[in-house]
C-alpha cells in the first residue's frame, strides 16, 4: 500500500514550502523539542521579538490559521490542507507562535461566543499583537475547574472581581486575561461561572511570576483585589461560562496530534544519535527501548490519520482523546532514557561538557509539564475510560 497526498495537497504544500524558504527567520528553524514553552535560559524573554515578527508575517500571508479567512490570518483552507500545513511545520520543527493562548483559545472562543465588539479583538489575538493569558486554574481548582472561587459581583454597569489564579502562563507579559469567575455562588458549581475580558493593567491586579523547573518564568500567580471590570466585558451570557471552556481549537482539533507525534519522531532520532555518541548503541536494553519508542511513534501517527479520516468526514474521532495522553507520556519516557544514557553528565548545561548544551535536561524537565497542562494524564485516562470505553465512574 502506498499512502500519499494528491496533487492539490502537494501544490498547497509547495506554496507553503516556498513561503517558509522566503520568510521563516533562522530562529524559527531550530527544531525545538517542546512547543509553547518559550526560550530556555535565565532572563531570556518568553516571547522574543523575532517570534512576534514571525507570527505577524504568518498572519499577513494567510498562513497563521489556514482554515480561517484572510482577515483572520488564513486562506479558507480545507481540513485536509490544514493537516498538510500542520504536518509540514511539525516535520521541520517550526512553531507558528511562542504564545498559544491568543490564537488557539481566546480568538476561537470570541468568534464563537463573543458579541460584535468582542469579535473585533480576534485578529490582534491571532496576529500576536495582543498577548493574552487564560485565567482558569486556582489554588483549589485545577482538574476540578468547576470548583473555581474567584468572585465577580455584578453592580449596575460593572463587576467587582476578588480572588486568585495560579499557573497563569504569559501573565507577566499579557495585556489581557480571558478570566473565568464565579458570578453566582448559590448555583450548582458548573452553572454559576462566567467569562470576563480583563485588562491586566487594571488597578487591583497583582501578577507574581512563578519559575518553571526548566528555569523559565513562564507563568504566574495573579491576585485580584476589588478589580472593576465593565459589564460589557462579559463574554456570552451571565453564568454560562462553562460552555465556553469547550469552545477552543475547533478549527484545528483534527490535526493537533500532528505536533505531538512529530516531536516524538524528532526525539527518537535524537536518541539514536545520543546512543551512538555515548557508545550505548550496542546495549540490548537501550536498543529495545529505542525500538519501542520508534514503533509507538509510528503507531500513533497511524492512529492520528485514522481519527483524522473520521474527523474530515464530520464524525467524532475518539482516537484523538488518546493522542495527548500517549504522546506526552511517551515523551516523558523518551527524555528520561536520554538522561539515563548520558549518566552523570546528563544534567550539565554547558556546551563543553554538557551534550547539546543541555537540550536533554531541559526537555526532560519540560516533559513533565506536558503531562499536566491542558488536563493531566490521570484526568485524560478518566475521560477515555468513561466517554470512549463506556466504563462506569469509579
Ligand atoms: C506548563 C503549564 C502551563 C499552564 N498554563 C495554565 C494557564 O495558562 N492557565 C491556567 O488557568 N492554568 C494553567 N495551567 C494549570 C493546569 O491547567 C493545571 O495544572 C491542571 O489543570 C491540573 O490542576 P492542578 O495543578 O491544580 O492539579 P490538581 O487538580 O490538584 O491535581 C493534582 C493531582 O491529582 C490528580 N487528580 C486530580 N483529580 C483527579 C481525579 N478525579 N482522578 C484521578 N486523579 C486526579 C491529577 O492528575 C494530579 O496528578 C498550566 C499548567 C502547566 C503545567
Amino acid at each position: 500500500m502506498h499512502l500519499a497526498w494528491g496533487p492539490e495537497e502537494e501544490a498547497f504544500r509547495a506554496e507553503l514550502v516556498a513561503f517558509i524558504a522566503e520568510y521563516a527567520p533562522p530562529e524559527a528553524l531550530v527544531q525545538r523539542d517542546f512547543a509553547g514553552m518559550g526560550e530556555p535560559g535565565e532572563g531570556t524573554e518568553i516571547v522574543p521579538e523575532w517570534a512576534r515578527r514571525w507570527q505577524a508575517i504568518l498572519f499577513d500571508h494567510g498562513w497563521m490559521i489556514p482554515a480561517y479567512p484572510p482577515e483572520l490570518g488564513g486562506r479558507n483552507a480545507t481540513p485536509i490542507q490544514t493537516l498538510v500545513f500542520l504536518e509540514e511545520l511539525a516535520s521541520r520543527g517550526i512553531l507558528r507562535s511562542l504564545h498559544f493562548p491568543g490564537y488557539a483559545i481566546v480568538a476561537p472562543s470570541l468568534l464563537e461566543f463573543g458579541n460584535e465588539e468582542q469579535k473585533k479583538l480576534a485578529p490582534a489575538a491571532i496576529r500576536g499583537d495582543t498577548i493574552w493569558c487564560i485565567g482558569m486554574s486556582e489554588p483549589n481548582a485545577g482538574s476540578d475547574l468547576a470548583g473555581l472561587q474567584t468572585r465577580a459581583d455584578l453592580r449596575d454597569d460593572h463587576f467587582v472581581v476578588n480572588g486568585q489564579k495560579v499557573w497563569t502562563s504569559y501573565a507577566t507579559i499579557a495585556q489581557k486575561c480571558f478570566c473565568y469567575v464565579r458570578t453566582d455562588p448559590d448555583a450548582p458549581k458548573h452553572r454559576g461561572i462566567s467569562v470576563l475580558l480583563i485588562d491586566v493593567d487594571t488597578p487591583g491586579i497583582d501578577v507574581r511570576p512563578l519559575r518553571h523547573i526548566n528555569g523559565m518564568a513562564g507563568f504566574a500567580e495573579v491576585f485580584f483585589t476589588d478589580v472593576v471590570v465593565p459589564r460589557e466585558n462579559l463574554v456570552g451570557a451571565l453564568n454560562d461560562g462553562w460552555r465556553i471552556t469547550q469552545g477552543s481549537l475547533a478549527h484545528e482539533r483534527g490535526g493537533l496530534w500532528v505536533e505531538g507525534v512529530a516531536r516524538l519522531e524528532h526525539g527518537v532520532e535524537g536518541l539514536i544519535t545520543l546512543a551512538r555518541h555515548f557508545g550505548r548503541d550496542g546495549d540490548p536494553v537501550v536498543r529495545r527501548e529505542i525500538a519501542q519508542m520508534y514503533s509507538r511513534a509510528a503507531s500513533l501517527r497511524a492512529l492520528g490519520y485514522k481519527g483524522f479520516t473520521s474527523f474530515a468526514q464530520g464524525s467524532s474521532a475518539p482516537e484523538h482523546s488518546y493522542m495527548k495522553l500517549a504522546t506526552s507520556e511517551t515523551g516523558k519516557r523518551l527524555y528520561e532514557l536520554g538522561m539515563e544514557m548520558q549518566g552523570a553528565y546528563g544534567p550539565v548545561v554547558d556546551d563543553e561538557r554538557g551534550y547539546e548544551d543541555g537540550r536533554w535536561i531541559r526537555s526532560f524537565f519540560t516533559s513533565f509539564a506536558n503531562t499536566i497542562a491542558g488536563g493531566s494524564s490521570e484526568i485524560q485516562r478518566n475521560i477515555i475510560a468513561q466517554r470512549v470505553l463506556g466504563l462506569p465512574r469509579s
